[in-house]
Formats: C-alpha cells, sequence, structure tokens
C-alpha cells in the first residue's frame, strides 16, 4: 500500500494499533521521495539513515508497550532554518557551509518528543527571503503541480513535501507569508500562529518581531493536531506565552459559522487579482454564508496602502541586524584573509545571494543615523496603527476572508529580475505579521490549467480556536488537499 498517502491522524492510529509498523511508512516517504525529488528538489538534506532507525525505534517503543506519542510514527520534513542537531542547516545560503547545530530547535524537540520522524530539511529562499523558492543556494524547488512553476516561498519546499506526499506534515517559517502563499501555491494548508504562540527558540532569526513557525498539512485536523505539539510554552524564548494552550482538535467536529461574523476587506475585493483567485474567494464567500455566517464589509485603509511599504522597511532592519554575525568567525566559511575587513568583504561577499544582499543594504540604510525618523521610526508608527485598525475590525467580526495571494504560482524565472513584483506576492499576507495575527491559508479549488487556489482566514489574536474551526467548516465544502501527481 501507498503509505505516503495517509493523513498524520491516520499514520499514528493506524502504526499504534499495529497495522502498520513506523519502518514501513517511512520507508514507503523514502520511495516517494526518491521517485519524485529529482525533479522537484524540495529537500536540501536527507537524513534516510536517521530516520529509519528513530522510526525502529518507535516500533520497539510500542512492542514493549510504551506510547511513543501524538505523532507516532509520522514523518515531517522541517524548513532548513530550523536546527536540529548534529544535522547540516543551511538557511539556502553559501555562507554556513556545512554548519551542523549543536542543538535541536524547540518545535522540532517537541515533534521528535511525540514520536514524529523527521526525514530531512526542505529547500527555501536563502534566509527566509523571498517568495519562490528561487532565491535557493542549491538551486530552484519546482511546484509538485507544474514544474514549471514555483512552489511558493519562503518554505516553498516544505509545502512541496506535503502537496507531492514525501509527509503529511511540514514545517515552515512565516515572516511576510513564507508559509501561507506557498501554501496557496501547492494546494495545502498552511498555518501561522500567533506571533508568540509558538517557540522561535533554535530557528534562524530573518525579522525577529514578525517570524513565526507553523505547519503545513494537507487538512485542518492534521494542523490541528502538528500545532497542539509544537505551540508550548518555552522558556527559552522569552517572546513565547507562557500560558497553557487550549485543545485545539476540540473545536473541530462540531463547528459552525452559525451566527458567526466573517469580515471581508473593501479595498482587497477591488483589488487587481487573478480573475480564477478572485473566484474562488468570493465561492469562499459563498460557502461562508450558506453555512450561516453574515458577512460583514470592513476598510482597512492603512493595511492596505502601507502594509507593504512598512513591512519592507522593518522586515530589512531586522534582518540587517540579525545577519550581522554571519562573519566568517562564528559559523560556517571562513577565509584566509589577513586583514579583517577583506575578510568581511569576502565572506559576506562570496557567502550571501543576492536578495540578501538587498535586504542588508536596505535595512541598513532605513537604520542609519539621518533617515533612522524617516523610515524606520515613521514605520514603526505605522505598524502601529495597523494593529489597532485591526483590533477595532475584530471588534466587529470573529474572522477575515481574503485571498492568500494575488495570482496562483507563478512560472519559474517570472518574477526573479524584478524584486518589487515578487514583494507584491505577498501583499495580502504580510500585514497579519505586521499586526501579530493568525493566519490560514486553505485550498478553495483549482484553476482551468490545474493549479491550486488558495484563500486566506485571519483570526484575532490568540484566536487560532476560532480560526480553526472556520477553516474546518470550509473545508468540509472544498474537501482536504489532494496529493499532486497522486493519481485522486
Ligand atoms: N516574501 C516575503 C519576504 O521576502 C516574506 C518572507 C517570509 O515570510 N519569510 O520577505
Amino acid at each position: 500500500m501507498d503509505f505516503y498517502r495517509l493523513s498524520a491522524h491516520e499514520i499514528c492510529r493506524k502504526v499504534k494499533s499495529g497495522e502498520i509498523t513506523a519502518r514501513e511508512t517511512i520507508e514507503s516517504s523514502l520511495e516517494r521521495i526518491n521517485s519524485l525529488e529529482k525533479g522537484l528538489n524540495a529537500l536540501i538534506t536527507r537524513v534516510d539513515e536517521r530516520a529509519l532507525e528513530k522510526a525502529d525505534r518507535v516500533d520497539r517503543m510500542l512492542s514493549a508497550g510504551e506510547d511513543p506519542g501524538l505523532l507516532a510514527g509520522v514523518p515531517v520534513v522541517i524548513k532548513d532554518n530550523m536546527c536540529v542537531q548534529g544535522i547540516r542547516t543551511t538557511c539556502a545560503s553559501r555562507i554556513l557551509g556545512d554548519w551542523k547545530p549543536p542543538f535541536t530547535a524547540t518545535v522540532v524537540a517537541e515533534l521528535e518528543k511525540e514520536g514524529a520522524i523527521v526525514l530531512g530539511k526542505a529547500n527555501m529562499d536563502e534566509f527566509a527571503m523571498g517568495s519562490s523558492t528561487e532565491h535557493s543556494a542549491f538551486g530552484p524547488c519546482s511546484n509538485p503541480w507544474d514544474p514549471d512553476r514555483v512552489p511558493g516561498g519562503s518554505s516553498g519546499g516544505s509545502a512541496a513535501s506535503v502537496a507531492a506526499g514525501y509527509a503529511p506534515i511540514s514545517l515552515g517559517s512565516d515572516t511576510g507569508g513564507s508559509i501561507r502563499q506557498p501554501a496557496a501555491f501547492c494546494g495545502t494548508c498552511g498555518l501561522k500562529p500567533t506571533y508568540g504562540l509558538v517557540s522561535r527558540w533554535g530557528l534562524v532569526a530573518f525579522a525577529s518581531s514578525l517570524d513565526q513557525i507553523g505547519p503545513f498539512a494537507r487538512s485542518i485536523e492534521d494542523i490541528a493536531l502538528t500545532l497542539q505539539v509544537i505551540s508550548k510554552p518555552d522558556p527559552r524564548d522569552s517572546t513565547c506565552n507562557p500560558s497553557k494552550r487550549p485543545d485545539y482538535q476540540s473545536v473541530l467536529d462540531q463547528s459552525s459559522l452559525k451566527e458567526k461574523k466573517v469580515g471581508i476587506v473593501k479595498e482587497f475585493m477591488d483589488y487587481d487579482i487573478d480573475p480564477e483567485v478572485r473566484e474562488a474567494l468570493e465561492k469562499t464567500i459563498e460557502v461562508a454564508r450558506s453555512e450561516g455566517a453574515e458577512i460583514v464589509e470592513l476598510s482597512l485603509p492603512v493595511m492596505v496602502r502601507y502594509g507593504l511599504a512598512t513591512y519592507y522597511i522593518i522586515a530589512p532592519a531586522e534582518a540587517s541586524s540579525n545577519l550581522a554575525r554571519y562573519d566568517g568567525v562564528r559559523y560556517g566559511i571562513s577565509s584566509e584573509e589577513e586583514d579583517l575587513m577583506d575578510m568581511y568583504l569576502k565572506i559576506r561577499g562570496d557567502g550571501f545571494g543576492e536578495e540578501v544582499k538587498r535586504r542588508i543594504l536596505t535595512g541598513t540604510y532605513v537604520l542609519s543615523s539621518g533617515y533612522y525618523d524617516a523610515y524606520y521610526l515613521t514605520a514603526q508608527k505605522v505598524r502601529q496603527i495597523m494593529t489597532s485598525e485591526f483590533k477595532e475590525a475584530f471588534s466587529r467580526v470573529d474572522t477575515i476572508i481574503m485571498p492568500t495571494a494575488p495570482t496562483p504560482a507563478f512560472r519559474k524565472g517570472e518574477l526573479l529580475d524584478d524584486p518589487i513584483q515578487m514583494y507584491m506576492a505577498d501583499v495580502f499576507t504580510l500585514p497579519i505579521n505586521m499586526a501579530g495575527l493568525p493566519g490560514l491559508s486553505l485550498n478553495a479549488g483549482y484553476s482551468r490549467k490545474g493549479l491550486p487556489l488558495g484563500v486566506q482566514l485571519i483570526g484575532p489574536k490568540w484566536g487560532e480556536m476560532q480560526l480553526l474551526a472556520a477553516a474546518s467548516v470550509l473545508e468540509r465544502s472544498f474537501g482536504p488537499s489532494l496529493i499532486a501527481g497522486g493519481d485522486q
């Protein structure tokens, strides 16, 4: 049987009941990877041996009558900006060389504690900067639905892995859309949790006030399960909320949209988006209405007008500071230059790709003494206004529906020479990071060319329960995500 088709829930249940072994599950995933990876390039590093050893450990625990956990035998793929002890972590950059972290990120440790099995590290845009997974020192990743198109980014490898059936779940990070936009392009579900819900300890920082880790899966049920496992309080991340998390899985079965208010953003409804993306959006709104929701029109003018511009000041500013640590001394590649400045120039010049350099330049510029007030400080003030705008909106509605991205997956190379157009791919997702809110992308069907079409649901701060509840209602209409090339 093709175990790679199973959901995380099904795998866990079957492994625990003895119907299949964890080893068989992993072997099926590895076979799937072997047959597709040459064309996809979704993984930077594979750890087949380690995965099989971990699977045997789960099987041994079960024969000894022990409980391996909530994700017993479930294969997972981890974006290559999260540390796993002893496994090369590259952030898809040359600068880290073969650096092997001496520790494991909290989220990965939590997954492994529950019996999940890491298959490998996923391809991404270098240091999570990009929207297409083309800015990778390890070559671009392909979209499993059409190899000539991008899988989205920056967590493109994580999205492609789930869409192609390598694993039922994967982890990505989202600073401005990097989970939701690739989820939409690859036809999976992807959740960016509220800022501070999931520990960032062990995640390589891009823009620390925006970064959040979250899951990809082919069903909301698996998203809720993965969130349950990774969203524990963590004293090692001071921005991680210390309170107890609710039971995210409890809302799924009985959820309904009756008496719920669903907001739509007037300015985004008028936005120039692909007609098929618009159709999917309108269909989603109709489904919400027919499930009993009251549709409320909202206006978020500051977010719509200034969201992108403020993000592209704040994110590069934080990135330029976070990336200062890659100096050829502490991590990764080094050089023989005698002079310190020559060494920095050589290491950072050769080690970073073009997009990362562009961000460092922008970030350094907006933080420089002459421009700090004009750019950085002003952007922070606008960010505050945007956050209040959302707060006010959520005093009127329970959930907001909007597009995830303006278009379906675009062609490889199409936007590579046009950074501003590439940045526009996240126009609907990055304001959500600026306000620290939870956002989820859900597959709402396919274009006539067979490309997945995503829609985005937004919840209030710490509103994951209501977000998952609303998503599960819509999913009942749309059905769970399909596996690309899965002959369903
Ligand atoms: N595409 C956006 C950027 O390039 C968002 C990236 C992300 O969420 N990591 O900054």
